[in-house]
């Protein structure tokens, strides 16, 4: 357990399962994925109660993790600071993010697949969780994994699920990716210069869902890899990899 990852445990089928001031139920074969935040505390209490009312309790010990400080310049001024004119619009591709990051996708199994890159050429350019002083103005944490491709490089599915968004030209984003991988999991690529997918519709894993672009904020072509869990934002390069399992 470390900061701003993810585990999957397994239990009985249906149980609820409280944690971090979350509440919901284990699938039909007794899975779940609990996430850590970003800067979440030394330990995490976990309550799983049975369908026959048995508890039990358990508290883990979250390692801590140190973030980058990044500096980024050259970022045009009206993305920094979008014009009164763009409000409405961002306004609306908000809310179109909010319902799609709130998908709960119970056919989607891809939670428990060891994921893959979304690339088959991984040069990481800038780490999860960095600060970034923009044009010298400290920001929210970097919440993505950016991998440094030439425009048109095609982007994978890092595991099955079911896309929940995929737009091309969303004014933060540009070309965005969402998939839903079941269990409160979603990971999400953007700055496409091309789509493949509609919302919807299901995809395997390593599919091929679009082209790295440098749509959107951007500063030149790079894919932003990101992770959510039940609102919170994880780092998705932790999930390549056997992911420590609680049974
Ligand atoms: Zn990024």
């Amino acid at each position: 357990m470390r900061q701003s990852g993810a585990i999957i445990g397994k239990t009985l089928p249906f149980a609820n399962i409280a944690f971090d001031g979350e509440n919901f139920n284990a699938d039909k074969d007794g899975n779940f994925v609990l996430g850590f935040d970003r800067d979440a505390g030394a330990t995490a209490n976990l309550t799983i109660t049975a369908p026959d009312g048995r508890k039990l309790e358990r508290t883990f010990d979250v390692a801590r993790r140190s973030y980058r400080v990044t500096n980024v310049n050259g970022v045009p001024a009206a993305t920094v600071n979008p014009p009164q004119s763009m409000r409405a619009r961002i306004a609306a591709e908000s809310a179109r993010k909010q319902t799609a990051w709130s998908s709960l996708d119970e056919n989607s199994r891809g939670f428990a697949q060891n994921f893959r890159w979304p690339l088959n050429v991984v040069r990481v350019t800038s780490s999860w969780g960095a600060v970034r002083r923009i044009n010298g103005t400290l920001t929210r944490p970097h919440y993505g994994v950016d991998l440094g491709a030439r425009t048109g490089t095609p982007v994978y599915a890092p595991a099955s699920g079911k896309i929940v968004i995929a737009e091309r030209n969303f004014f933060y984003e540009g070309g965005l990716v969402g998939i839903d991988h079941g269990q409160g999991l979603i990971t999400l690529v953007m700055h496409l210069s091309r789509v493949n997918v509609v919302a919807g519709r299901t995809v395997e894993q390593g599919e091929k869902i679009g082209e790295v672009g440098a749509t959107g904020r951007s500063t030149g072509p790079h894919l932003h890899w990101g992770m959510r869990w039940r609102g919170r934002q994880l780092d998705p390069s932790l999930m390549v990899r056997p992911l420590a399992k609680i049974e």
